[in-house]
C-alpha cells in the first residue's frame, strides 16, 4: 500500500459531542464510514452512527462552505437516506422551511442511531463544475456526505472518519492518523472542522513527491493523482519550483500555521474544475496535461500558489463575517477583496518568484487582467465590494453572457491591481524600505504551530497597513472598493513605472487561453469575445459591437460576405484599418439572420506593458525571490 502510516490517536477516547437542544450530555465520536467503490460512477455511499438518547433529534446537513462562502452544500445531491435504530427504520422528515435539517424521533431505549445516505457527486461539491470522481480519480469534500448534530459548534462534534477505496487505489489528504488493511483506511478522530478541512483525493494512478529536506519541519508533500498515469510526470524544473514555493512562503510569512501540509493535485480534464484552500491542505484541479504542456503550464501556474497562500489569508486569518460557529450560518463576503483579491495577488507573484512563471508571464497576465477590468462597464453600477458581498448569487452564474454589465467575481482580479498599488504605495512611501513582504510577515506570521483561526476587519487591516507605512489607507482602500468608476484601477502599475498599453501583437496569456479552452477574445478592438462555434460569449456596452446591435447569445455566420473562421475576422480588423470600411458581420439571433455593420477601423488590439523610461522598475522588485 502507498498510503502513509501515521501515530493513531487512540480511537476510544470520548469527545464533547453536542446532540440537538441543550444540556445534552457528551458522546462519543460520531462514526463516519464513506464507501468509495462506486466512486466511477460518481456515488458515494455514507454510514453514519450517532450516540443518541430517547427523543426528538434534528440533524443537518452543512450548507455554508468554507471557501465557497455561500450556501453551496450540495442538498440536491444528497439522496438515499435511511435512519435506523438496532437494525428498525425510523422514519425521518425534512424540515418544512429549512432544506438542509432532517428531524427524527428516537424511541427509548436506543443508543446508536445509524444513518445512512448517497451522495451523488456528478456535480463536485467543492465548488467546480465537473463530477466529483471518474473511472480512474475521486475527490472526497467530507461535507458532501455527513450530517451533525443541529446547532453545535464544528469546533466541537468529533467524527471518526474511514473510507473503503476502490481497489488497489491510493490516496492522498491531511487527515492524521491514518491506519489501514486492504482497501479500508481508518483516520484518527478529528473536529468536523478539521474534517471538513480535509479533503481526500485517491485514484489508479498516484504519485507523491515531496518538497521538504528529509528532516525539514514541517513537512510538504504533493499528492498528485491523474486519469493518465503519464501525465503525474514532473519535470525537474517543476520540483525546484515547488520547493522554492515553499521555501518563498516561509521568507514572505515567516511562520507557518499549520502541522504539514497536502498539495492535493488532481489531473484531469473530467473531473472537479476547482482549487479549493484548506488549512493543511489545496485541493486543486488542473487540466490533465499541465506538467507537460507549456501553455497550460503558463495558464495553470497561479493555481497552487493562490491555493497555498490562502493558508496564511483565508484560513489562519479571515474576514471576522466569515468565521461561523457551524455550516448552518451564513457568512458575510464583504471582505472577499482581501481574502481572494490578496490571495490572488500573492499567489502570481509567489508563481514568479518561485519560478512557476516568468516576469515577462508574469507581465503578461496583468496585462490581460488590467484590461478585462477596464473594459468592465458595469463597474460605473455596480462598486467593488457589492462584487464581494454578492457572492453568493453570482457564484451560481456560469455563463458569460453580459459579464461586461453585470460584473463577476470581481473581487479576485480587481483585488489583484489593488493590492499592487497598495505594495507600490508601501514602496515608493518607505523610499523602498518596506513592502507589502513585511505587511505579510506582521499580519499572516505569529507563532507557527496547528491551525487557529485569526479574525480581521477593516480597520484591522488599516492599522496594520498603517504600522508598515503610515498613509491615509482608510481613504485609499474606501475609494477602490465603494465608488463607482469608468476605470480600473490601474495606479500599481504606473507607480511601478509600466504602464498598460494596446498594440497588434497578441498578449501570451489571452492567445494560450484561446487555444486551451476554443475561443477568440476581439474584446479590445470589436468588443466582444465568441466560441469557436461562433457564438458571441459577450459583447461589451459600448463598444463598436455593440453600437452595430450585437449582443451575447447570438452567433456570428460570416465575415465581410464569407463563412467566419477566427483567422478570417482577424484579417478583416486588419483589413478595415487601411480600407476605411466597416466590418460586415453575418449573425444569426435565435430564427432571424441579420448583417451588422461594425465600423471599426482600430485595427487589432491587444494589452501589454510597457516600461514607462526614466521611472525606476519597483514591478521587477516586486518579483525577486525572498529565499536565498
Ligand atoms: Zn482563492
Amino acid at each position: 500500500m502507498r498510503y502513509r502510516l501515521r501515530v493513531l490517536v487512540v480511537c476510544t477516547v470520548t469527545f464533547a459531542a453536542y446532540l440537538s437542544g441543550s444540556g445534552s450530555p457528551p458522546v462519543q465520536a460520531i462514526r463516519l464510514h464513506v464507501d468509495l467503490t462506486d466512486a466511477p460512477r460518481n456515488i458515494y455511499h455514507a454510514h453514519l452512527q450517532f450516540s443518541v438518547h430517547a427523543g426528538d433529534v434534528s440533524l443537518v446537513f452543512p450548507k455554508w462552505i468554507p471557501g465557497n462562502h455561500r450556501p453551496s452544500g450540495p442538498i440536491a445531491a444528497l439522496t438515499g437516506i435511511r435512519m435506523e435504530a438496532d437494525g428498525r427504520p425510523l422514519p425521518w422528515q425534512r424540515d418544512p422551511v429549512e432544506m438542509y435539517e432532517f428531524h427524527v424521533t428516537v424511541p427509548g431505549g436506543v443508543e446508536a442511531l445509524d444513518v445512512f445516505l448517497d451522495a451523488l457527486t456528478s456535480q463536485d461539491s467543492a465548488g467546480g463544475g465537473g463530477p466529483a470522481a471518474s473511472s480512474n480519480i475521486l475527490d472526497l469534500n467530507w461535507n458532501a456526505v455527513l450530517l451533525y448534530p443541529k446547532a453545535a459548534r464544528s469546533d466541537d462534534v468529533v467524527f471518526a472518519p474511514s473510507v473503503t477505496l476502490p481497489a488497489g487505489w491510493k490516496f492522498g489528504t491531511a487527515l492524521p492518523g491514518a491506519r489501514g488493511s486492504g482497501d479500508l483506511i481508518e483516520f484518527a478522530p478529528v473536529s468536523l472542522t478539521t474534517l471538513v478541512d480535509s479533503p481526500l483525493i485517491a485514484g489508479v494512478h498516484y504519485r507523491q513527491v515531496v518538497l521538504t529536506k528529509p528532516g525539514e519541519t514541517p513537512l510538504h508533500v504533493m499528492d498528485l493523482v491523474a486519469d493518465d498515469a503519464a501525465d503525474l510526470a514532473m519535470t525537474p524544473k517543476d520540483l525546484a519550483a515547488y520547493k522554492k514555493l515553499v521555501a518563498e512562503t516561509g521568507a514572505l510569512f515567516g511562520a507557518r500555521h499549520y502541522r504539514e501540509y497536502h498539495f492535493l493535485l488532481t489531473l484531469s480534464s473530467q473531473v472537479g474544475g476547482h482549487g479549493l484552500e484548506h488549512h493543511e491542505s489545496n485541493d486543486s484541479v488542473a487540466s490533465e496535461r499541465t506538467l507537460l504542456d507549456p501553455n497550460l503550464h503558463m495558464l495553470e501556474a497561479g493555481l497552487v500558489p493562490h491555493e497555498f497562500a490562502h493558508s496564511w489569508n483565508g484560513k489562519y486569518r479571515r474576514p471576522a463575517g466569515l468565521i461561523t460557529a457551524n455550516y448552518q450560518e451564513p457568512m458575510i463576503g464583504d471582505l472577499l477583496w482581501v481574502y481572494e483579491g490578496l490571495t490572488d495577488y500573492l499567489g502570481n507573484v509567489l508563481a514568479d518568484r518561485s519560478g512557476l512563471l516568468t516576469d515577462e508571464q508574469y507581465r503578461e497576465a496583468l496585462a490581460a487582467t488590467a484590461a478585462m477590468l477596464d473594459h468592465r462597464v458595469g463597474r460605473g453600477w455596480r462598486p467593488l465590494e457589492d462584487t464581494a458581498r454578492s457572492v453568493q448569487i453570482l457564484r451560481m452564474i456560469t455563463t458569460p453572457e453580459w459579464v461586461n454589465w453585470r460584473r463577476s467575481l470581481d473581487y479576485y482580479p480587481e483585488g489583484e491591481l489593488i493590492w499592487l498599488e497598495v505594495d507600490s504605495i508601501i514602496r515608493q512611501q518607505t523610499r523602498g524600505q518596506r513592502s507589502l513582504n513585511d505587511f505579510c510577515r506582521q499580519f499572516y506570521g505569529g507563532e507557527s504551530g496547528p491551525p487557529k483561526v485569526v479574525p480581521y476587519t477593516f480597520d484591522g487591516v488599516v492599522r496594520a497597513l498603517n504600522d508598515v507605512a503610515p498613509y491615509d489607507w482608510a481613504s485609499l482602500l474606501k475609494e477602490r472598493i465603494h465608488a463607482t468608476s469608468h476605470h480600473a484601477p490601474l495606479g500599481g502599475i504606473e507607480r511601478d513605472g509600466w504602464e498598460l498599453v494596446y498594440t497588434d501583437q497578441p498578449n501570451a496569456f489571452t492567445e494560450a487561453a484561446e487555444k486551451m479552452y476554443k475561443f477568440a477574445d476581439f474584446s479590445d478592438s470589436l468588443g466582444f469575445s465568441l466560441g469557436r462555434d461562433g457564438k458571441f460569449a459577450d459583447v461589451i456596452v459600448g463598444s463598436p459591437a455593440y453600437k452595430a446591435g450585437l449582443g451575447p447569445g447570438m452567433k456570428l455566420l460570416g465575415v465581410n460576405g464569407r463563412k467566419w473562421s477566427p483567422e478570417l475576422l482577424h484579417a478583416a480588423v486588419k483589413a478595415a484599418q487601411h480600407s476605411g470600411e466597416p466590418i460586415e458581420l453575418l449573425a444569426e439571433n435565435a430564427q432571424s439572420i441579420q448583417t451588422y455593420s461594425v465600423p471599426y477601423l482600430g485595427g487589432e488590439k491587444h494589452p501589454h506593458l510597457q516600461r514607462v523610461t526614466g521611472q525606476p522598475d519597483i514591478l521587477s522588485d516586486i518579483l525577486k525571490p525572498l529565499s536565498p
